[in-house]
C-alpha cells in the first residue's frame, strides 16, 4: 500500500477503533493517543474536614495509577484545602462552576482566577444541573468556557439530552445545538485544555445508565461533529467522558467502548472506594 493510503487507512482505524497508545502497535506516527479521564463531580456534598478526608483516603488507593488523569471537585469552600491534600499526588481538584467576570459587584460569584489561586486545575463548565436549576444557556456557557481558559484552568464542558428530547428524537439537534454554541470559537491549541462529558441528563443520579452501545453512539455522533467543526486532529485528540451512573460494577464495560475516554462520576464519586474502583476498571483496561 503506498504511503498516503496506509495514512488514510490508520486515520480510519484511530477513528473507528481508539488507539490509547500506538507504542503498543509500534506505530508512533500519531500523537492522537488519549489519556483516560475520570472526574468525580461532589456536587454541593462534604464540609472541609470529610473533603479533605476523601482525597486523603483516596491518594493511596490510586497512588500506582499513571495512565488515567484523576480529578475530584468539591465545592468552593473546601477547594483551597482539598487542593493542598493532594498536593504532590496524582490527583488533581476543580471546581464545578466558575462565572465569566474576574471580580467586580457579583455578590455570590466566583471567577476562575480565584479558583485558579485555590491549587485547583480544572473546573466543569455547563453541567446539566447549572443549565437545569440555574438557567444556564449555551451563550453564557460559551463565555464562562473562554474566560476560564483564558485563565490557564482546564475545562470539562457538559453536554447532553434530557429523556423527553431523546424520546423526541430531539438527541442529535440538542447535542449539535450544545456543542456549536457552546464551544464556539475554541482554537485546536486550547482543546488541549478541553474535555467534553456527553452526560444524557436521564442517566444523572437516577441510576439508569446508559448501555455502552447508548454511549458509543452518542460519543461517536459528537466526536464526528467536533471532527466536522474542528477538524482531525481536534477531533482524534479530544477526550470525551461518559456521564450518568457510572460504578465501579459498569465502569469496565463503557471504558471499552473505542469513543469512551474516561467519566465524571457524581454519587459513586462520594466514597474514595467507589471512586477508586472506577479509577482502577478505567486503568486495567489501558
Ligand atoms: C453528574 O452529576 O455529573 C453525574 C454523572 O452524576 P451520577 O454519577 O450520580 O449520575
Amino acid at each position: 500500500m503506498p504511503f498516503p493510503a496506509v495514512f488514510t487507512a490508520y486515520r480510519v482505524f484511530q477513528r473507528d477503533h481508539r488507539v490509547r497508545g500506538e507504542a503498543a502497535l509500534g506505530w508512533n506516527i500519531m500523537s492522537t493517543a488519549r489519556k483516560p479521564l475520570v472526574a468525580g463531580n461532589w456536587k454541593l456534598n462534604k464540609l472541609v474536614g470529610e473533603a479533605v478526608a476523601t482525597v486523603e483516603a483516596l491518594k493511596p488507593l490510586v497512588a500506582d495509577v499513571s495512565n488515567v488523569d484523576i480529578v475530584v471537585c468539591p465545592v468552593y469552600t473546601a477547594l483551597h484545602a482539598a487542593a493542598q491534600a493532594a498536593a504532590g499526588s496524582n490527583v488533581e481538584v476543580g471546581a464545578q462552576n466558575a462565572y465569566n467576570k474576574e471580580n467586580g459587584a457579583f455578590t455570590g460569584e466566583i471567577s476562575p482566577q480565584m479558583i485558579k489561586d485555590t491549587g485547583c486545575t480544572w473546573v466543569i463548565i455547563g453541567h446539566s444541573e447549572r443549565r437545569q436549576y440555574f438557567g444556564e444557556g449555551d451563550a453564557l456557557l460559551n463565555e464562562k468556557l473562554h474566560f476560564a481558559l483564558g485563565t490557564g484552568l482546564k475545562v470539562m464542558f457538559c453536554i447532553g439530552e434530557t429523556l423527553e428530547e431523546r424520546e423526541g428524537g430531539k438527541m442529535d439537534d440538542v447535542l449539535t445545538r450544545q456543542i456549536t454554541e457552546g464551544l464556539k470559537g475554541v482554537s485546536e491549541a486550547q482543546f488541549a485544555n478541553v474535555a467534553i462529558a456527553y452526560e444524557p441528563v436521564w442517566a444523572i443520579g437516577t441510576g439508569v445508565t446508559a448501555s455502552p452501545e447508548q454511549a458509543e453512539s452518542a460519543h461517536l455522533f459528537v466526536r464526528d461533529l467536533v471532527r466536522k467543526l474542528f477538524g482531525d486532529a481536534v477531533a482524534d485528540g479530544v477526550r470525551i467522558q461518559y456521564g450518568g451512573s457510572a460504578k465501579p460494577g459498569n465502569a469496565a464495560e463503557l471504558i471499552s467502548q473505542p469513543n469512551v475516554d474516561g467519566f465524571l462520576v457524581g454519587g459513586a464519586a462520594l466514597q474514595a472506594d467507589s471512586f477508586a474502583g472506577i479509577i482502577t476498571a478505567v486503568s486495567a483496561h489501558g
